[in-house]
């Protein structure tokens, strides 16, 4: 086998023995979000396996709003889908379609069906529709309304159309087989009536197509060759084949299930996501510890870091969990060599460097990323007092810590060496100040007759900025399990969220946008908050510390 044979998917071996057998001459591929959410991370993995197929099969990508059901969608959520997909890169050109602006073709084929005797209007009650629609083991009971004449469905169905019937008074129904083990072909509703406007026609119509009718329609007007869609619609499938066949689509498309995306730790599924939002667990669509695209955009997230994270979970047909870590290699990996390296104290106390000369500032020159010299140079203040994290001291040092204890020398990143001398205290025993004397032959960290076992950063006190730093854990305990089996409510971690009131940064930063990143060194990858972060008043997101336990 050739080594392109391997690297590809289940999905692109059908293409390609699709194409070989002549069953298509060209790929057509297409996104349908229901407008009813923002999308997430798993929606991300199916807009960028259907994009990445039609690129790399030189055919069409579609984005279509699947938007027949008039009571749920909105369009606020029409423009956020549009600019999460833009933003993952995904360009779907002239083809932007509306599920909506087919009803016409829709209703076209639903009279088609009566014709043929494929389709009746049935005046069964939801719930009698239920009980005759039978079990997995037993088969189903026929309407008495199956028989009903060609004649007599066209001008019940249009009666349907025109207004005659309330909700739920008579459904338009598929003609297929209520013994079949499929109950998805039992008769299925394909037509209901619903007095609702729509975002799209308005009251045009009264009457509205069910999913399983209205997706291969979609798909057939298109000429979308594969259907790619999740495995909860396998079973759907005969009744795909069955409604284009019946209404004679030609090219017919074909639908094609994969595994949904699933990540450990978090909540993925709009149903779940929308809960935490009501129930005021986060506090939006795009709280960073949710997995939305715009939550991930929020946080600081990269379309490059989500390609890469999708590509490396493949395509399968067995459903499991993608743990998070991956996800945060995935972000750390792109940051890497991208972003300059700057330094910010979280957890702030002074250091006070006695020896050197007060009201001096030097302006020391530092790299912006050791791994990328293309990054180029800064300059940092440095003057008698700093900041430093208040976990780089110890009072009473334990085994194996190199960082600041009295007597101890260490590195200030970049700047001198400097050795401690003292320390000060409240009365509650909680350390104020450290006291520290610098070698002035150490300029740049450099010294070429001693060493050092410990690097600390610092801030210089005057210049600082002050910022709110927003800390980020994993909103799920997974190792209980997502939900609670007890009532089905979700495990959730109360340290999910740690807000960082009094961080302080060197000046560097003062210049920095909304969404800009970075990384604090020691600590971990940092994003300017597109919501509250204020020029005058900064807000960082952490997106990912620098820590992993994940190796690739
Ligand atoms: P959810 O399960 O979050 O409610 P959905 O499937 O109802 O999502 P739609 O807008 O109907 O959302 O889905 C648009 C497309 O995204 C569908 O083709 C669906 O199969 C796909 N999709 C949804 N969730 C995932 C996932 N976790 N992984 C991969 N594809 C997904
Ligand atoms: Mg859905």
């Amino acid at each position: 086998m050739s080594e392109e044979t391997v690297s590809k998917n289940f999905i692109e071996l059908e293409i390609d023995n699709d194409l070989s057998e002549g069953v298509y001459t060209y790929v057509c591929t297409r996104f349908p979000p229901e407008p009813n959410g923002y999308l997430h991370i798993g929606h991300a993995k199916s807009i960028l396996l259907n994009y990445g197929l039609s690129v790399k099969y030189n055919g069409e990508f579609h984005l279509r709003f699947d938007d027949t059901n008039p009571t749920k969608e909105d369009m606020e959520f029409v423009e956020s889908i549009k600019a999460d997909v833009l933003w993952l890169g995904v360009n779907w050109k002239e083809h932007l379609y509306f599920a909506s602006d087919y009803f016409d073709d829709m209703y076209n084929c639903a009279i088609k069906l009566i014709k043929k005797g494929k389709a009746y209007v049935c005046d069964l009650s939801a719930d009698e529709i239920r009980q005759y629609r039978g079990t997995l083991k037993e088969p189903g009971k026929d309407s008495p309304y199956r028989n009903r004449s060609i004649e007599e469905n066209l001008k019940l169905f249009e009666d349907m159309k025109n207004g005659i019937y309330a909700d739920g008074e008579k459904v338009l129904r598929a003609k297929i087989d209520m013994a079949s083990p499929n109950i998805n072909m039992r008769d299925p509703v394909i037509y209901r009536v619903a007095h609702a406007s729509h975002h799209n026609t308005g009251d045009e119509w009264c009457i509205y197509p069910m999913y399983d009718f209205a997706h291969p329609i979609e798909d057939a007007v298109e000429k979308i060759t594969h259907s790619i869609c999740t495995l909860e619609f396998e079973d759907h499938r005969p009744l795909y084949d069955w409604v284009v066949r019946e209404c004679e689509f030609d090219p017919a498309p074909r639908q094609i299930e994969f595994a949904k995306l699933f990540l450990t730790n978090v909540v993925t599924g709009k149903r779940y996501i929308k809960k935490l939002v009501q129930d005021k667990i986060v506090d939006a669509w795009d709280d960073p510890r949710l997995v939305s695209i715009a939550a991930l955009k929020r946080r600081g997230f990269t379309p490059e870091s989500i390609r890469n994270f999708v590509e490396l979970c493949g395509v399968s047909k067995s459903q499991s969990s993608v743990n998070y870590a991956m996800l945060e290699y995935c972000i750390r990996d792109d940051l890497k060599l991208k972003k300059n390296r700057m330094m910010a104290v979280l957890d702030p106390i002074k250091l006070i460097i006695d020896n050197y000369p007060e009201g001096q500032i030097e302006e020391l020159i530092v790299p912006n990323n050791l791994e990328n010299p293309e990054l180029g140079e800064r300059l940092v203040k440095f003057s008698r007092e700093l900041y430093i994290e208040r976990e780089d001291f110890m009072a009473e040092p334990v085994k194996k810590y190199f960082r600041l204890f009295v007597g101890n020398e260490v590195r200030l990143m970049h700047a001198y060496f400097v050795t401690c001398t003292g320390y000060e205290s409240d009365s509650n025993g909680n350390v104020t100040v450290v006291h520290a004397e610098y070698d002035p032959q150490t300029k740049g960290g450099n010294c070429e007759t001693r060493k050092v076992k410990g690097t600390i950063h610092w801030v210089d006190a005057k210049s600082a900025i002050k910022a709110e730093v927003r800390l980020y854990e994993n909103l799920i305990v997974e190792e209980k399990g997502v939900f609670n089996p007890a009532d089905g409510s979700l495990n959730l971690n109360p340290n999910s969220l740690t807000v960082k009131k009094n961080c302080v940064l060197e000046d560097n930063f003062k210049d920095s946008n909304a969404l800009d990143s970075f990384q604090f060194v020691r600590n971990g990858y940092y994003c300017i908050d597109s919501r509250d972060s204020k020029p005058e008043a900064l807000v960082f997101n952490r997106i990912v510390s620098l820590k992993s336990s994940f190796k690739l």
